[in-house]
């Protein structure tokens, strides 16, 4: 079979390892009806004992978090698996990308566990490796590219955060995007000397931050869209541009309206909006509070009793902080339903398949970054360890 490099196979049966990640899971998959499986993992966690730490994103629907030993975002959840050496399987439920950090961030003698290889991340499929290269080649024959520092955000794949490690880039996290950008425009001789950003994969976090911390004009931004020659860009528009961001986005955040706000705002008196800056630019501009995921749990934490939120962000996440604040208004920013589709793959029956599999000592969907891109990849991570000042959650 050739190697594409497409995200998703198309649908059928069999899996390409050098593709996406398969539809189908070797052995037998417990029926979703299945009324034991609750016990079943219950018992299957517990006969793993210390072998195993199970990592719940955020974004996970209940019947899975429910068995997570600790959650968070995905750099948090990668750290955390570090600081457990002792655990020789860590089972994450949350995507791809976030399992390749995990790999990268923990030890050789830990096997890092996806309970379905098809929770692939649509905005990290945005940036192909081979798509990357080209627009490098291409920004190398515009004559910009000795002016372009690489900056990935951690929704990516590894491949990509192994591409900014040998180019001289950096990693950045929803939180500390800003001073990801502060540093990158310090490089190669600063603003005066026409340093550039090339953000990758999300064009909304890379903009956003770009306009609204670093005060850069909207003029300033181009997009690189991988589909067209060039990115779509002329030579002269690249040389002009200050910010080139990949066109890449969520498909959670990026629904999120400006007219909704509007809608919500007509509705609820002294409503507060608060939204994920992988939001579009016009909803961030029309919302209250900004911030990573961590930011939108502390700031509902924190809000008075009676206070009313709109929040733009993951819908499991949003149901689950509004169930823990019974006493504040909280609401979906959303006129429909917006669940991560690729992250409620981690269901029920994969999550006993692949925890009674290791019970059985068999690792299923082990993820697995090779030795170059992991060191290429890590220093990426390092330079945004040393990064001065804020938090590195996402
Ligand atoms: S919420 Fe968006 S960024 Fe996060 S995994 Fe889903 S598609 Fe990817």
């Amino acid at each position: 079979m050739t190697t594409v490099d497409l995200p998703l196979l198309p649908l059928g049966r069999g899996t390409d390892p050098l593709s996406e990640r398969g539809v189908e899971c070797p052995g037998d998959l417990p029926a979703a009806s299945d009324p034991d499986l609750v016990a079943r993992a219950r018992a299957a966690k517990e006969a793993l004992g210390d072998k195993v730490f199970v990592l719940g994103h955020h974004y996970q629907r209940d019947e899975v978090i429910q068995f997570a030993d600790v959650t968070g975002d995905s750099f948090k959840l990668a750290r955390d698996a570090a600081a457990r050496p002792d655990a020789e399987y860590i089972v994450f439920c949350g995507v791809h990308f976030m399992a390749e950090s995990a790999d990268i961030l923990t030890s050789p003698h830990q096997q890092v566990i996806l309970p379905d290889l098809a929770a692939g991340c649509s905005m990290a499929d945005m940036a192909r490796i081979a798509q990357v290269e080209k627009a490098w080649e291409a920004l190398a024959q515009a004559g910009v590219q000795d002016q372009v520092v690489p900056v990935t955000y951690m929704n990516s794949t590894a491949a990509i955060k192994a591409f900014c490690g040998r180019n001289g880039g950096v990693v950045c996290t929803s939180s500390n995007a800003e001073v990801a950008l502060d540093w990158a425009f310090a490089q190669k001789g600063g603003v005066e000397a026409g340093t550039k950003v090339l953000f990758l994969p999300d064009q909304h976090l890379g903009r956003n931050t770009a306009v609204l911390k670093l005060g850069l004009g909207l003029d300033d931004c181009v997009v690189w869209n991988p589909h067209k020659p060039n990115g779509g860009l002329t030579a002269e528009e690249l040389r002009d541009a200050k910010m080139i961001l990949w066109k890449g986005h969520c498909s959670v955040h990026g629904r999120f309206s400006a007219d909704v706000i509007d809608d919500l705002r007509a509705k609820v008196p002294d409503l507060n909006v608060l939204v994920h800056p992988e939001c579009q630019h016009e909803v961030v501009l029309k919302s209250d509070f900004v911030g990573s995921t961590e930011y939108i749990i502390k700031t509902i934490e924190a809000a008075p009793a009676g206070s009313s939120w709109a929040i733009g962000t993951e819908l499991n996440l949003v149901q689950r902080l509004a169930k823990a604040h019974p006493d504040k208004n909280i609401m979906f920013l959303d006129r429909n339903v917006c669940y991560c589709s690729t992250m409620n793959r981690i269901d029920l029956p994969h999550f006993v398949w692949a925890m009674e599999s290791l019970v059985e000592g068999v690792v299923v969907n082990r993820i697995e970054v090779d030795p170059q891109t992991e060191q290429e990849a890590l220093v990426a991570l390092q330079r945004m360890l040393e990064l001065p000042g804020k938090s590195h959650r996402d």
